[in-house]
């Protein structure tokens, strides 16, 4: 089918935090005609469904609730002179840089000078988790939790049982607590109780749980679980909220044959947020799942200031070198450098542990040679970014092998 077409300078897909940010601090800059398409009617992202307060307080000196937040920067977005098209899809790709668009207004093909994917990330459903049992009703992850509550204000139960023990976790047990609901436990495989305000507040927490089993037709009834001595029980609930473990919505990186990292998932990126194909960038969850709204706007508008080098004829690079991570790391984001290349955003690099580490060193080796070693101050918890500082960066050989992120 023929679509009609059009010319920007830049296109960024995805009006959450990072590509709001990403698109005012451009527009601001004179970078030409940037446009920003979101498929929801509304933009905002993620933040426009967190009725709860936690956003914006480094960067905005003031904490605000997460519409308002998200309301600020669509504000900002606009005002600075971006074009912000809601319930705009891209579909995928006719060219290196060439995206193809559907709306109620019908198709489109944008052609960019640069495209900045800021896709966001969503959180692993039930039947990705391969969790067996009945297929009840009463099944969400925080992310529709949030949405049934705060965006349709619909009932989502009575008794509730949360898995997971992320920051994202505790998200969904105020959420739950906001609509009347009681949480009967949160649920973690973890042997250790993370730190958090509100387990001090009476949640009942289980650690070195699994579920193992949902039952009940029509509506949930219970949750199997199964300790770790080999103990089974039931535990009786109408509502289970499965929170975290983050899949990258990297789909149209995908289709557009941009390479992914095997750690995060997302696309890999160098320092400066570019992926393997030249004037294509990629910011915020995409790269790495959940970080807070300002780490995504904070990348966004460090972006920003890559787009307009490659805008003004910054030659891209070929590929850089591959950072990567041996277990209990899972991952690291940016996960390419050219030793010669821009330092990442904040002179540091984000790391996430599988398992909880007390007061970890971490090791930066290239072909066997230690290029770095650094004591953190603080325990590394399973599930939250820990970082990595970029000191040693211009010590990497550009043409050695990849360079290897240990903790002990
Ligand atoms: C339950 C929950 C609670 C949270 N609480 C807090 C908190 O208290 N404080 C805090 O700082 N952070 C919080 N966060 C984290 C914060 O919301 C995210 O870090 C932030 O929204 C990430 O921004 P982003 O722009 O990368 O992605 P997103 O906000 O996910 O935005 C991505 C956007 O891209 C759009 N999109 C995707 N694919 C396409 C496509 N093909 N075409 C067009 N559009 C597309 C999506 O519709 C979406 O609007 C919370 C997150 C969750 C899930």
């Amino acid at each position: 089918m023929s679509r009609p077409g059009r010319t920007v300078d830049v296109l960024v897909v995805g009006a959450g935090p990072a590509g709001l940010a990403a698109a005012a601090r451009l527009a601001g800059a004179g970078a030409g005609a940037v446009e920003i398409v979101e498929r929801e009617q509304q933009a905002g992202g993620i933040p426009r469904h967190c009725g709860h307060g936690g956003f914006g307080p480094r960067e905005l000196r003031r904490p605000m609730s997460g519409p308002q937040y998200a309301r600020r920067l669509v504000d900002d977005a606009v005002r600075a002179g971006a074009d912000l098209r809601t319930g705009v899809t891209v579909t995928g790709w006719s060219g290196p840089r060439a995206l193809d668009t559907t709306s109620p207004a019908g198709l489109e093909r944008i052609t960019a000078r640069a495209v900045v994917l800021a896709t966001g990330a969503r959180e692993r459903p039930r039947s990705a988790r391969l969790v067996p049992g009945t297929r009840p009703a009463g099944v969400l992850t925080t992310g529709e939790l949030q949405q049934e509550v705060h965006l349709h204000g619909r009932r989502v139960g009575s008794r509730a049982i949360v898995v997971g023990a992320e920051p994202i976790a505790f998200s969904a047990v105020r959420t739950l607590r906001a609509a009347g609901v009681e949480v009967v436990a949160m649920v973690t495989d973890q042997a250790r109780r993370p730190p958090h305000p509100l387990l001090s507040r009476r949640v009942p927490l289980l650690t070195g749980a699994t579920v193992t089993e949902l039952t009940g037709r029509g509506r949930l009834t219970g949750v199997g679980l199964r300790h770790l001595d080999g103990r089974t029980v039931t535990v009786g609930c109408d509502t289970v909220v499965f929170t975290g473990d983050w899949i990258p919505d990297h789909e149209l990186a995908r289709r557009g044959g941009i390479p992914l990292d095997p750690g995060t998932r997302g696309p890999a990126v160098d320092t400066a947020f570019r992926t393997a194909e030249a004037g294509v960038f990629a910011v915020g969850n995409l790269l790495h799942g959940v970080e807070p709204a300002g780490t995504a706007a904070e990348e966004g508008r460090y972006v920003a200031d890559q787009v307009l080098r490659h805008l003004a004829g910054a030659t891209w690079p070929d590929g850089g070198l591959r950072l990567q991570v041996a277990g209990p790391l899972q991952w690291v984001a940016p996960n390419r450098i050219a030793p010669d290349g821009p330092r990442p955003l904040r002179d540091r690099f984000l790391l996430r542990t599988g398992e909880s580490l007390a007061r970890p060193v971490l090791v930066v080796s290239q072909d066997g040679r230690v290029l770095r070693r650094q004591r953190l101050l603080r325990t590394a918890l399973s599930g939250r970014g820990l970082h990595l500082r970029a000191d040693w960066f211009g010590r990497a050989d550009a043409r050695g092998g990849p360079v290897e992120i240990t903790a002990y």
